[in-house]
């Protein structure tokens, strides 16, 4: 019988979309009638973007699961009419481009690019930066994101330590958990990635106290939420040197606003929410075969625990 799927993102993303989930179903051996628009009662499955206009799952009676095409999903996981199963983006090359992204503002950071760059009219000025096993990196969050970006950096050399919420063994990187083990984390993070999905307990966990144990002059990057860091509390370490540099590609307002003082902040780098995406031809895949697997009663992948929230 054929598999009614409702991708309901804007026209731009269905533009993208359209041919790499239609190659995506044919390779699943999947029959499947993609439309932006049916009967909501007929729907089987939705591919889902949280900017589209369904914000009502009420009426979508023997929808399977909605498929999310982003790997955060703060912007649907408190939606109470939402009674199906949600799976998040794990995409492969969602995650290497953010490895890619990560390893690129570390090493811009532990290679001391900046300085030579501000060095460069004419000012021979001589410092070798240290090894990367010198140069410790603490890794907030470690999921599939923040465990590949941290077993890239290991494999460079660097010393990792990561965090999440429940303990965990991950090869090549000094794993810790819990309240002391942020305070551990931070004082050894020379450099520092937030990593961590946007919910109420991870809010601030960059806020003044957690800044001040970091080692002075450490750089900050942000990849994750900007809900994570206290804005003037960041701004107010970088004033006082604590943190020597901040690089940010995500805020708690988007677009950041023209008059935010992190645009014209000389130690801080803004970066458009660019620091990795879906990629169509990947995440259809594995919305495919999250299909396949919902048709042929196998769990699904990547399923979002609503009480945690990610
Ligand atoms: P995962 O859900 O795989 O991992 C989340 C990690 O955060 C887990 O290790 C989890 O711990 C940890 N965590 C969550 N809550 C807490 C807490 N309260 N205290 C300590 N640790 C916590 O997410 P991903 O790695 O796939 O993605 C991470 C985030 O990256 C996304 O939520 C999104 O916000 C952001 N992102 C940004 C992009 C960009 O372009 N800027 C692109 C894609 C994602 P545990 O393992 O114990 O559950």
């Amino acid at each position: 019988m054929t598999i009614n799927v409702l991708f309901a993102a804007t026209e731009a993303r269905w533009q993208d979309y359209r041919a790499p989930l239609t190659e995506a179903f044919r390779e699943h051996d999947l029959d499947v009638s993609l439309k932006t628009d049916l009967p909501p009662e007929e729907v089987d499955y939705i591919v889902y973007a949280p900017n589209s206009a369904v914000q009502d799952f009420t009426p979508f009676t023997r929808c399977k699961a909605v498929l999310n095409l982003w790997a955060g999903v703060e912007g649907i996981v408190g939606n109470e009419t939402l009674t199906m199963p949600l799976a998040r983006m794990v995409d492969p090359a969602l995650t290497r481009g953010m490895v890619e992204w990560v390893a690129g503002h570390v090493l811009r950071h532990h290679l001391e690019i900046d300085y030579f760059l501000a060095r460069q009219q004419g000012e021979w000025c001589p410092r070798v930066p240290p090894l990367a096993s010198e140069r410790s990196v603490t890794i907030l969050g470690l999921g599939e994101l923040g465990t590949a970006c941290g077993q890239t950096l290991a494999d460079l050399g660097f010393p990792v330590t990561g965090w999440s919420r429940s303990p965990k063994r991950i090869e090549g990187i000094a794993t810790v958990h819990g309240d002391d083990g942020l305070d551990a984390a931070l004082a050894q993070a020379q450099i520092l990635v937030l990593l961590l999905p946007k919910t109420p307990e991870t809010e601030n966990v960059l806020d003044a106290d957690a800044l001040a144990r970091l080692p002075r002059g450490a750089a900050v990057i942000n990849p994750g939420r900007g809900h994570l860091i206290d804005d003037e509390a960041l701004l107010a370490a970088l004033d006082a040197g604590t943190v020597g540099h901040a690089t940010l590609d995500v805020f708690r307002e988007e677009p950041l606003p023209a008059d935010h003082p992190f645009w014209s902040h000389e130690r801080v780098t803004v970066t458009p929410h660019i620091a990795s995406e879906t990629r169509p031809a990947s995440a259809s895949r594995v919305i495919a075969e999250n299909i396949r697997r919902g048709e042929e009663g196998e769990p699904l992948l990547h399923l979002v625990d609503r009480d945690r929230g990610y």
